[in-house]
């Protein structure tokens, strides 16, 4: 199973951050070792000292594909959760000046935190609503209908690169509103509604 995120894919995370609006998806991964599920804690690395949150809308791929063609692309998830895309942001700066890759600010052990899987069908992939809460109060809402490249576009470009596998996860991007965590906070993910995800600093 691989975790294949897409950076700056809304247009006001990209100015938070300083960052030129990509031409074409922005693609990293998470290896299997990433994902952090069932409600467990995460603890805080003693690498970082500016751990972020990063509330994204997460694909689950139902089917094997290569080349897939955007019209089709839908057929190739079919659940879909709240994730955290959880960052060292000191560590990315510090890999971004020197032209390295980030991995180890964003690939790290617990990295991929994944709320409980619903059916996608559910929703209409360009109108879904979803928002963070950090100790009950709200620091990130977003709605798929600000995203850069749809979530059909996404799967076509991924899959001219890699091959999707069932079972693999797609991070579709964050909103505008990361920030930082302290050991302690408690995080909490909505789809709509629906609370999916439950995290705790420890
Ligand atoms: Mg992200």
């Amino acid at each position: 199973m691989k975790i294949i995120c897409i950076g700056r894919n809304y247009v006001n995370h990209a100015k938070e951050m300083n960052s030129p609006v990509p031409k074409q998806p922005l693609i990293f991964m998470k290896p299997d070792t990433a994902t952090l599920v069932n409600r467990k804690p995460f603890f805080y690395p003693e690498f970082t000292e500016n751990l972020h949150h990063e509330a994204e809308v997460v694909l689950k791929v139902c089917k094997n594909g290569k080349h897939i063609e955007q019209q089709f692309a839908h057929k190739y998830y079919d659940q879909l959760t709240l994730g955290l895309d959880l960052t060292a942001r000191d560590v990315q700066a510090r890999c971004k000046e020197k032209g390295h890759p980030w991995e180890i600010a964003k690939a790290f052990d617990g990295s991929a935190v994944l709320g409980e899987f619903i059916a996608a069908a559910d929703f209409k992939a360009d109108n879904i609503g979803f928002h963070l809460t950090k100790n009950g109060n709200t620091v990130q809402q977003g709605n798929t209908k600000d995203l850069i490249f749809s979530f059909d576009y996404l799967i076509s470009y991924v899959s001219k690169y890699f091959k999707l596998h069932i079972g693999d996860l797609i991070f579709t991007g964050t909103p505008e509103g990361v920030g930082p965590l302290q050991i302690g906070d408690e995080l909490e993910g909505f789809i709509g509604e629906r609370k999916l995800l439950e995290c705790r600093i420890k």
